[in-house]
């Protein structure tokens, strides 16, 4: 059992200011993998403390200098890059190989993109021509709380952290209690790499304790937050008494749209990346729209390739996807799969129950509905496992209406061969992201959402710039 019950203060470890265990279980086995500490208010005001002491220091080292520590990182990232994949495996799940390809790649890539993008970006500028005594400064916005959840760690850490770094601001990062291993393999590499004390700080905690001291802190000058709308709305409200600035990247339910002119892999290609991480990722093309002419084919192709996703511990080397992360998570799933059944959609694929031969661990089978209205349950809620609706539709006006009656509008896709009508959609869809015919967005691409998917961008200069205020300066020197 790894014990790591102790925080990264100010440069150090140091242990919790009152004991309160809390077991790390791993979702294939559903055994405890590990024990850590909950903090307590002392550790959070420690934590905030030690980055609030260290922030002009931080603010006045040259963006140059903050560059090159984090290109000081990805040197140590990638040296360790195996125990970061063993432990988000074992504390989330991730099959291994994806762990280590997917799960860890994301993280040296981002910290990749942000070096660009900083090398790139006008820190200091002069406002206009026309006012060579303006002087526009983007500085830091202080001390950020930066809370995570357990889907994706390396890519939220890294998306706060690289971003947060480079612009100047100390930061207290609160992993999931769920998955806080790699965080905390995170904040050997922080200080292996060199940054000076206080800037980087981790505490563990649940949201209820460490994650409303943050959002609550008046030391605290900005939240940035990955997780649940729920917990959006909670950190909105508690970060409002103090008027922080807060940054939420939140739940969706993404469409992707599938016409009749799409490429024959398109059906196959939206469900495999469904099942992806095990269903558990904000931006999952959840709900599958497919129209008329290719429907019925449609409908059988995607429980084909369902059936074919097999389910195994994440331990096991291959291409296999892993449990859910939780029991919590488990039942949750296994509910709105009864409440899809319940209200009519036609199961073609997967259902209630664990996958034949596994009687532990967090497993669900990859799940198929078909024959889904926009109203079902299934359709509306973010399911967060591997868990496809398809829903069917006739025209491009009906296709983009059922599309935008979410709550959600973080990502949408898009399978057509018309260029003219991808570019009609991409306009019509309301989400902070639309990807075309199985086309990422490319490297230091924006990602975020609007309506209750959140708001803000990471990522890129965008990612840089939520960490960033603005100073408008006159009467500017220029000698
Ligand atoms: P969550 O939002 O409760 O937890 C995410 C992080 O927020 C954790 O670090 C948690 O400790 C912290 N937190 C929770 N409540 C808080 C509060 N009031 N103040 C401060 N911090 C708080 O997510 P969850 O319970 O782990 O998962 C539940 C659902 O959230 C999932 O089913 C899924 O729909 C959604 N989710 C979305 C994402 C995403 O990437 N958008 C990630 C994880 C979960």
């Amino acid at each position: 059992m790894i014990e790591k019950r102790d925080f990264y203060i100010n440069g150090q470890w140091v242990a919790p200011s009152k004991a309160h265990d809390f077991e790390v279980i791993d979702p294939s086995t559903e055994e405890a993998c590990a024990v850590i500490s909950l903090g307590d208010q002392a550790d959070t005001d420690a934590a905030v403390a030690a980055a609030k002491t260290a922030l002009p220091g931080w603010m006045a080292t040259p963006v140059e200098d903050r560059i090159a520590m984090v290109e000081k990182l990805i040197e140590v990232y990638n040296s360790r890059s195996e125990d970061m994949a063993q432990a988000m495996s074992v504390e989330m799940g991730a099959p291994i190989d994806m762990a280590r390809s997917q799960q860890v790649g994301a993280g040296s890539y981002h910290l990749q993109n942000f070096i660009r993008a900083a090398k790139a970006y006008k820190f200091d500028a002069p406002l206009g021509d026309h006012a060579p005594n303006d002087r526009i400064i983007h500085e830091a916005v202080g001390v950020a709380a930066l809370i995570t959840p357990w889907n994706w760690p390396m890519n939220q850490v890294t998306l706060k952290v690289g971003a947060a770094a480079i612009a100047g601001c100390t930061m207290v990062l609160k992993p999931s209690e769920q998955s806080p291993l790699n965080a905390m393999v995170f904040a050997e590499m922080m200080d292996e790499a060199g940054f000076p004390a206080g800037v980087f700080n981790l505490v563990n905690g649940d949201g209820v304790g460490v994650g409303s001291q943050l959002t609550a802190h008046p030391d605290v000058d900005m939240v940035s937050f990955t997780g649940s709308t729920r917990a959006g709305i909670a950190i909105s409200k508690s970060a409002a008494e103090t008027l922080k600035k807060v940054h939420l990247e939140l739940g969706g339910k993404g469409a992707n749209v599938i016409f009749d002119d799409a490429d024959d892999k398109a059906v196959k290609r939206g469900v495999l990346h469904m099942m992806n991480n095990t269903g558990q990722s904000c931006n999952a093309p959840s709900r599958m729209l497919v129209q008329k002419g290719i429907y019925d084919q449609a409908v059988a192709t995607a429980a084909e390739v369902a059936d074919k996703v097999t389910v195994g511990p994440a331990s096991q080397e291959g291409r296999h996807i892993g449990p859910v992360v939780n029991e919590l998570q488990w039942n949750k799933i296994q509910d709105l799969i009864q409440k899809g059944i319940d209200e009519g959609a036609k199961l073609v694929a997967g259902g209630t129950g664990r996958p034949d031969g596994l009687n532990k661990g967090f497993y669900v089978k990859p799940t198929v509905f078909a024959d889904v209205n926009n109203q079902m349950v299934v359709a509306r809620e973010e399911i967060f496992g591997p868990v496809l609706s398809i829903i069917p539709f006739e025209t491009e006006e009906e296709a983009i209406e059922i599309a935008n009656d979410t709550p959600y509008g973080l990502t949408n896709y898009v399978q057509t061969q018309d260029g003219a009508r991808a570019n009609r959609m991409a306009r019509a869809l309301r989400s902070g992201m639309v990807e075309m015919n199985g086309k990422s967005r490319s490297a230091g691409a924006p990602f975020g959402g609007m309506k209750q998917s959140g708001n803000g961008r990471e990522g890129g200069s965008w990612g840089i710039e939520d960490f960033l205020e603005v100073k408008a300066v006159g009467g500017w020197a220029t000698e």
